[in-house]
């Protein structure tokens, strides 16, 4: 005999599976749920359904986005000259909160962690190449280059993930058809740039140096 009902059970499982939430707080979580009076529950699970079904990746930078193409690659105002490349959506929250930068971005979804089982494969490496390549087509042979930012946190795996982006451009980079930076680290090590400050993320953008 089971001490919950199964459906509050199914809920604290639900809830646990969130990053840090542990069974004591998905516990919490459940019963604030139960205790609510204004149909909290319904709301969650109706917005929860609503961003199911319109949220997809923008088919240029893999942000998340509810169009085909995201506000950020639609728009006339950014330069398309910049490619920044970051981990996680929650990157380019981070940037466009700080206003700090006007060009374009790419999502890799993640970082290279052999730890954690996420092999090359498992990031849009070839997306990202194509962007570049997409991006260069654009401009004209001789014309402006592209500038690829790399901008990973500093953490063991974000290194990894960088050395990796600079093997992937070395050849256009010997061209000179790639430029390739990477954020100064005024961002300590084991930083997550999702929580760097608009100072600290203007610095490590203005610093950055060229591989
Ligand atoms: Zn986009």
């Amino acid at each position: 005999m089971s001490v919950l009902p199964k459906s509050v059970e199914q809920v604290i499982e639900e809830f646990s599976r969130l990053p840090g939430v542990g069974p004591k707080s998905a516990s919490r979580m459940a019963y604030h749920y139960i205790r609510s009076p204004n149909k909290d529950a319904t709301k969650l699970a109706s917005a929860l359904n609503e961003m199911e079904e319109n949220v997809k990746y923008c088919k240029h930078c893999f942000n998340v986005t509810d169009k085909e193409v995201c506000d950020i690659c639609s728009s006339p105002l950014r330069k398309k000259s910049k490619l920044c490349v970051v981990e996680e959506p929650l990157d380019v929250v981070a940037f466009e909160n700080s206003a700090v930068y006007d060009g374009l971005y790419f999502v890799l979804g993640g970082v290279i962690s052999p730890a954690e089982g996420i092999g090359e494969e498992e990031l849009r490496f070839k997306d990202l190449e194509k962007r570049v390549n997409e991006l260069l087509g654009d401009t004209k042979e001789d014309e402006v280059e592209i500038e690829v930012i790399i901008a990973t946190n500093p953490s063991l795996e974000g290194e990894a993930t960088a050395s990796y982006i600079i093997d992937l451009f070395k050849g256009l980079l010997k061209e000179g058809r790639v430029k390739i930076t990477r954020l100064a680290m005024g961002l300590p090590t084991g930083a997550d740039l999702e929580y760097a400050d608009r100072l600290t993320l203007k610095r490590a953008l203005e610093g950055r140096r060229g591989i």
